[in-house]
């Protein structure tokens, strides 16, 4: 298996790159230290970006440490007496609302996220059962293979509204291997305020460490269950795929345009090959 993960790194076959084995990935190094330290540049590489919740995996709640809320505040913040902010799209922009709720001044929160951001530790109890939504593995396993025969580099990446320790988390609970992912080519809800701030982080760190002359937004897919996914999607010109394994139906996805609309990662394989091999670019 770690050869075939390996291989979709580069383009030799068999692989003889120096990929180490991703089991063993390191997580710690994150977009924003790849833009202060630019790797090297290439181009052709394909970037398949996943949401988490809905369309990696199910979990109920919020997910927040209210333990962690409430020491740095210093108050009593807990989910039952909070108001929940219906429009926050990130980690970030949903705590931003809860300190506002409870009073804290403006000018003290940006340093309260971040104290909480950094002592934050929730455990996967927190939010009930996680579990995979259908077909995330095969989906997963058969985007390296078929990278790997169509002989496309692809890069998969994570595009989340959780904040990195969340994100971690919840794909650990779900038994989804960190390993399948980039975590340099990945955005989480604590570094943005909105999905679309995450993949524009995540579109300059592409920039930055492979494509020297340009990024064409067409070798970017977001896969997302939500309807802000697709509006991102849509609104900087990268393929989108809609998955209704979350909380919205193809009666509110449909509408706003995704290139394919599925009810399960597996549906989108025929999607999932043209884009590999570039036969997208043809229509
Ligand atoms: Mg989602």
């Amino acid at each position: 298996m770690s050869g075939a993960v390996c291989c979709s790194n580069c383009r030799d076959s068999p692989c003889r790159c120096e990929t180490p084995d991703r089991a063993n990935q390191d997580t710690s190094t994150d977009a924003r230290e790849v833009l202060e330290s630019p790797t090297g540049l290439e181009s052709g590489r394909k970037y398949i970006l996943f949401d988490i919740d809905g369309t990696l995996c199910t979990s109920r709640g919020l997910g927040f440490d209210w333990a962690c809320l409430s020491k740095v505040t210093r108050k009593d913040i807990r989910l039952d007496n909070t108001e929940v902010s219906q429009t926050a799209d990130t980690d970030l922009s949903h705590v931003h609302h809860i300190l506002r709720h409870h009073g804290i001044p403006e000018e003290d929160i940006d340093n309260t996220c971040r104290a909480f951001f950094g002592e934050s530790q929730p455990g996967a109890e927190q939010w009930g059962l996680t579990a995979r939504c259908p077909g995330v593995m095969d989906a997963l396993d058969w985007i390296r293979r078929t990278a790997d025969q169509v002989g496309c580099a692809v890069t998969l990446g994570i595009w989340t509204g959780n904040s990195k320790t969340n994100a971690i988390v919840k794909l650990e609970a779900a038994g989804i291997p960190l390993s399948n992912f980039d975590f340099r080519i990945s955005a989480f809800g604590d570094e943005c305020p909105t999905k679309l701030a995450l993949f524009e982080l995540i579109q300059r760190v592409i920039e930055r460490t492979y494509e020297a002359s340009g990024l064409d937004m067409h070798s970017i897919l977001l896969v997302g269950d939500a309807p802000w996914d697709i509006r991102v999607a849509s609104s900087v010109g990268c393929r989108s795929v809609a998955v209704t394994t979350g909380a919205f139906g193809a009666g509110e996805l449909a509408p706003l345009g995704p290139d394919a609309l599925v009810s399960n990662l597996t549906e989108a394989f025929p999607f999932f090959r043209m884009f590999l091999s570039g036969k997208l670019e043809q229509h």
